[in-house]
């Protein structure tokens, strides 16, 4: 299987996944969409109202937001791959519980081995979260730190932005600020894993 396979398969999966209780409230599931053979991968928390409606990641205002900050990089939704920590939408878009994100980790985990990417960005504190528990997206946002084996660069969540003007200033600046690492992320191979993984990445 090449990797587009494995990861329709991934995403068939996905659609009949029970591990929770989250797909009983949704209308589809959201997997995550994109070129499977991306350099960046970008995380956001789960799947809201259009997301829900549609099965596809960030399509409503903030998937809107995303599309124009991509753009600000030179970079279109087709280049890279987006996806959630959850891939069913939480009911009213409450915030997912930590058992939920537990339950839905395997699914990231398995689309990150196959994409393979050199980069994720972190869109918001639930996919932060995952490469490093204490961070505080204030104090390292737009700041890309070594975890994994990944680069990984946290940015505020696009909804967010959406609700501060303060908060989309500081988003437009870290993507223009890292602009070059998310065209050409094979630069990003050659600074060594400088992390210490969950609990404490460091910055560089
Ligand atoms: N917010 C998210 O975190 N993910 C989406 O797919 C849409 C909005």
């Amino acid at each position: 299987m090449d990797k587009r396979e494995k990861l329709a398969s991934l995403a068939a999966q996905i659609d009949i996944c029970k591990k929770c209780d989250l797909y009983r409230g949704a209308t589809h599931s959201v997997p995550g969409e994109g070129n499977p053979e991306a350099k960046v991968v970008f995380i956001g928390e789960a799947p809201g109202f259009h997301e829900d409606s549609q099965g596809r990641p960030f399509v409503g205002n903030a998937g809107k937001y995303l599309d124009f900050l991509l753009s600000t990089v030179g970079l279109r939704r087709e280049e890279v791959f987006i996806t959630n920590v959850v891939k069913h939408r939480p009911p009213e878009n409450r915030d997912p519980s930590p058992l939920e994100v537990a339950a839905c980790s395997g699914w990231l985990e398995e689309q990150l081995s196959v994409i393979s990417p050199k980069v994720v960005v972190t869109l918001g504190r639930w996919s932060l979260a995952r490469y490093w528990r204490a961070a505080k997206i204030s104090d390292v946002h737009g700041k890309p730190f070594r975890s994994q084996g990944l680069t990984v660069l946290p940015m505020y969540h696009p909804a967010a932005a959406l609700r501060s003007g303060q908060t989309a200033k500081e988003l437009e600046e870290d993507f223009l600020k890292n602009s070059n690492l998310l065209k050409e992320p094979e630069t990003a191979s050659g600074l060594g894993e400088l992390g210490g993984g969950n609990e404490q990445g460091s910055l560089f």
